[in-house]
């Protein structure tokens, strides 16, 4: 499948995307890992990213649209694709349009999930990731804690709370996502896309886009 996955911050969207590469083979995209991956590896992009990055506010759309249109067409993506934290803005989603049409791929269905404000800022302050670049697992100190000395259960790593997980950073991280991300729903309302999803719980929504996939 080719999904875009909308969704503040904890809405799941990087949970739900694992659960579909595992249903049907199509990779995930994060700019989100990719930009951290590039942060830590201290490569151009990565120092041209980090500062907004940490402030919780958006990376340029020149820089995320320089990453998408090189990731787009590595061999993995033919599988399908679940794109997760792109498009972020009114720019990047008119940009990928015409990124899609040069490439001839078509999106099959774009799913808006829907989670009440306290719920995700329950589960952003609980959060941890792995700090290995290459694994990047997430946990919850509440429903998916680590080993009791805060490892990986995967890799070992040491698991953190990321820089942009503290409170100033995620009240500042909704605020972006209500301005700038929030208008794509209309975008791809109009454009025929949009399918919302309100469940809490992560198998029923890939079960649902699965669905809404497949009768089409
Ligand atoms: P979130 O949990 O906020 O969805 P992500 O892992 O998707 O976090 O992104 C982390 C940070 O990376 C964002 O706060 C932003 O600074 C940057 N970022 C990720 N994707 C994009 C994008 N498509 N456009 C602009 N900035 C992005
Ligand atoms: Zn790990």
């Amino acid at each position: 499948m080719r999904i875009v996955l909308l969704g503040a911050p904890g809405a799941g969207k990087g949970t739900i995307a694992k659960l579909l590469n595992a249903h049907d083979g199509s990779v995930q995209i994060s700019t989100g890992d990719i930009l951290r991956g590039a942060v830590k590896a201290g490569s151009e992009m990565g120092k041209k990213a980090k500062g907004y990055m940490e402030r919780g506010e958006l990376v340029p759309d020149s820089l995320i649209m320089e990453i998408m249109e090189a990731r787009l067409q590595e061999p993995d993506a033919s599988k399908g694709f679940i794109l997760d934290g792109f498009p972020r803005t009114i720019p990047q989603a008119q940009d990928l349009k015409k990124l899609l049409d040069k490439l001839s791929i078509k999106l099959d269905v774009v799913i808006d999930i829907e989670v009440p404000k306290d719920v995700i800022l329950d589960r952003l302050t609980t959060r941890r990731t792995c700090s290995n670049a290459d694994c990047q697992e997430i946990y919850n100190v509440k429903s998916k804690p680590p080993s009791p000395e805060g490892k990986c259960l995967k890799c070992g790593s040491p698991t953190v709370q990321r820089a942009d997980e503290t409170t100033e950073a995620i009240t500042q991280r909704l605020e972006t996502y209500n301005e700038k991300t929030a208008p794509l729903i209309d975008f791809y309302k109009k454009e025929g896309f949009l399918k919302t999803v309100s469940s809490m719980n992560s198998d029923e929504i890939v079960q649902e886009i699965i669905r809404s996939v497949t009768k089409k």
